[in-house]
């Protein structure tokens, strides 16, 4: 990585705890990424947007404000990237997978809640993320208790726009989530000063759709068998899709897949075939929470899908491109985000059908749920999961967890259990 100390600097970065963050990446990337033998060489650009990730991606976001363009923070997939872009911002997915500042996070915020929620405040307090800090404005939404009650106080730091965001799928439901993204387009043209017309939320449709169709064209070549990339790394690029340039990752993704095609027909594997096949669902897990994929791959098993946010949430609906007028297309951005199954809506069954789906066509040999500790909706919900998996036989661990390593040793006991169980 360059020298970036003075972009640091002036964007008001603790650099004191800015460079103990950055100690602490690189031997984790390396031991989590870097040792798997066989990637494809296209990863060579995911590695380098990792090493970076505080560089050459915020250099472009400052180059964006210089020209007057706005950067706004987002933390749930619910938030509309094509309307922040269609009026000229850059949406950034902002991370919270790692456990920093939580001191500072602890002096506004409850001991025991979700080490996502506490990541983000933490990041803002300590001045340790250039995302944040590079950030004009951040847009949260109601989908927890938590992150509602927590975005009041972040907007103490950052100016907050909240999104209400339904807990059911009924009409009225429907109505409110429409007029909610209304409103948010109107509360982004007078926050940027620029209008969303039908041609540019037509464009930027089009654009999230192709990123869309690329994850997609990547996730079905992880339904052969030898696998040819490992979960990881596509974890890896579902978390980076959060963040990086639309168009340079969305044919980056397409360069992947036409490598990926060719190792397909040549019959290279990453694993072996036949090495049992896992879905990870659960609570998303922002970059760099590897550690329960990296504790799957190196237990024996291979992860071939996430029915997660950072994963096939993201990624597998996209925004009807039929109508030309600012309605309908808006009309259709908020029909196609109402499809998420959050385990904030009550009933979720979509989850349920949809996770039983992707075991038969990904043929997993079992499914993995992870929920972070003190996220009530992914924990009281792995109950629901339970039971229709259970029903269907297929086997399921259940297990819930933080951000540290304490427990990882404890993990790995209980996944390699589980790995031996499914293989026979
Ligand atoms: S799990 Fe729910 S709250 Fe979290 S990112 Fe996904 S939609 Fe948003
Ligand atoms: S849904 Fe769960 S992980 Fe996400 S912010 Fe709420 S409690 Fe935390």
């Amino acid at each position: 990585m360059g020298d970036y100390r003075k972009m640091w600097q002036d964007l008001g970065l603790d650099m004191e705890s800015h460079d103990q963050l950055l100690e602490v990446l690189p031997p984790t990337y390396h031991d989590v990424y870097l040792t798997q033998e066989n990637r494809p060489q296209v990863m060579e650009y995911f590695d380098f947007v990792v090493n970076e990730i505080h560089g050459l991606r915020i250099e472009e976001l400052q180059q964006h404000k210089s020209a007057g363009g706005k950067v706004i923070g987002t933390f749930c997939v619910f938030v509309p990237e094509e309307i922040i872009r269609a009026a000229g911002g850059i949406c950034i997915g902002l991370c919270s997978g790692i456990e920093i500042g939580a001191g500072e996070a602890e002096k506004v915020l409850p001991r025991n809640i979700c080490p996502l929620i506490k990541s983000f405040m933490g990041f803002k307090l300590a001045k340790v993320c250039p995302y944040f800090e590079s950030s004009d404005m951040v847009v949260g939404e109601t989908t927890c208790d938590g992150k509602k009650k927590a975005f009041e106080i972040l907007n103490d730091y950052v100016p907050v726009h909240v999104m209400e965001t339904p807990h059911m799928k009924k009409d009225q439901d429907r109505k409110l989530w429409e007029e909610e993204v209304k409103d948010f387009a109107r509360h982004i043209e007078g926050f940027t000063g620029n209008s969303i017309s039908a041609v540019s939320l037509a464009q930027s449709v089009r654009e999230s759709n192709d990123k869309r169709r690329a994850l997609k064209r990547l996730s079905e070549l992880r339904k052969r068998d030898p696998v040819v990339i490992s979960g990881k790394d596509c974890l890896l690029i579902e978390q980076i899709a959060m963040y990086d340039d639309v168009a340079r990752f969305t044919s980056k993704v397409n360069e992947l897949c036409d490598e990926l095609e060719k190792r397909l027909e040549s019959g290279v594997g990453i694993f072996p075939a036949g090495t049992p096949r896992v879905i990870v669902t659960g609570t998303p897990m922002a970059i760099p929470n590897w550690k329960v994929p990296h504790i799957i791959e190196s237990s024996g098993a291979v992860m071939v899908a996430e029915e997660m946010c950072t994963g096939m949430r993201y990624f597998e609906n996209e925004v009807s491109e039929q109508g030309t007028d600012i309605d309908s297309i808006i009309n259709n951005v908020a029909e196609r985000y109402l499809g998420t199954n959050c385990a904030v809506f009550t009933p979720n069954t979509g989850r349920m059908e949809r996770l039983t789906e992707l075991v038969k066509e990904y043929r997993a040999d079992g499914v993995i749920h992870c929920a972070l500790s003190f996220c009530n909706p992914y924990a009281v919900e792995a109950n629901r999961v339970e039971q229709v998996l259970r029903q269907q036989g297929i086997p399921l661990l259940k297990i819930e967890t933080g951000y540290d390593q304490e427990d990882a040793g404890q993990l790995k006991t209980r996944v390699e259990a589980f790995v031996e169980m499914i293989k026979e």
